[in-house]
């Protein structure tokens, strides 16, 4: 294969496959990806939860570049539904102003040059008391500012896309005053048109069915798998060689050129990130 495959939105876990993920991604011709870490699983220690995240995500990272050639790039911030599990336990008020302080640690992170975006972040995929969903929504718009001030991406978790929730999510980015355009769409469907996504940019899941309608739209888009890397349900979600396959499909049968899968993996990431995420160009 000579053109980049890029998956943008993996979890590694080190008590599950780590590296030995990767080293199947990359024999599968993958060439980089987007890690997105994952919150503790233990819900402890609150002072420090966010800190430990992230450093736990940088530290894979690390691993990761150290022990394959791909490229991989970090992203940081407060989950969603930590937010709910928090406010059980601290009650809502102290719960958002915990993911505020999260919110400003990621943009830091960021800065520093130890992440390149803010995510996942967003509001929960499923209802929620009216409260719990207003108080992340606020903290949406202030992952939005963080990443606009720091000049990176953010990644949204969020509900099920509809061009309707779309069009709400780019009302809440315009607020925060970012770019619609660096504001990732993640678990996104074949919405890839200006009219369905409202200038958001679509991470699509790269199962069959919507990567080939995506891919019948246009170049507009990044593939994602959400592996999650977790040995106690290795059948959750899809596989790491996933987003390989489905670039390989894409040119075999005939529905994007090269340099079409070149648009997709290599220039829709390096655009976004701001880094050479190009297929045997390296570090
Ligand atoms: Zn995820």
């Amino acid at each position: 294969m000579d053109y980049p495959v890029f998956d943008n939105h993996v979890h590694l876990q080190r008590r599950g496959r780590y590296i030995d993920a990767l080293k199947e991604f990359e024999r599968k011709g993958g060439t980089g990806l987007m890690l997105i870490a994952l919150p503790p699983s233990e819900m402890a220690d609150f002072d420090t939860y966010f800190l430990r995240m992230y450093e736990e995500g940088a530290s894979l990272r690390d691993g990761a570049l150290s022990s394959t050639q791909l490229e991989v790039l970090l992203a940081v911030g407060p989950y969603p539904v930590t937010m709910v599990e928090m406010a059980a336990r601290v009650g809502l008020e102290e719960a958002e102003r915990r993911m505020m302080d999260a919110a400003e640690l990621a943009g830091r992170f960021v800065s520093e040059g130890r992440a390149d975006a803010i995510g996942e972040v967003g509001r929960p995929h499923f209802n929620v008391p009216g409260e719990l969903m207003e108080a992340s929504n606020r903290i949406m718009e202030a992952c939005m500012r963080e990443a606009r001030s720091a000049g990176c991406p953010v990644i949204l978790h969020t509900e099920d896309p509809t061009p309707e929730s779309l069009l709400d999510l780019s009302s809440i980015a315009s607020r925060a005053g970012i770019d619609r355009g660096r504001v990732i769409k993640h678990h996104c469907t074949d919405l890839i048109g200006p009219e369905e996504n409202h200038g958001l940019f679509p991470s699509i899941m790269a199962t069959r069915s919507i990567v080939f309608s995506a891919a019948g739209k246009g170049t507009r888009f990044m593939m994602e798998t959400d592996y999650i890397d977790d040995p106690s349900n290795p059948g959750a979600f899809m596989g790491i060689g996933t987003v390989p396959r489905r670039t390989r499909e894409l040119v075999e049968r005939g529905v994007l050129t090269e340099d079409d899968v070149w648009k997709v993996n290599g220039d829709n990431p390096a655009r976004m990130y701001g880094r050479e995420v190009l297929a045997g160009r390296g570090r």
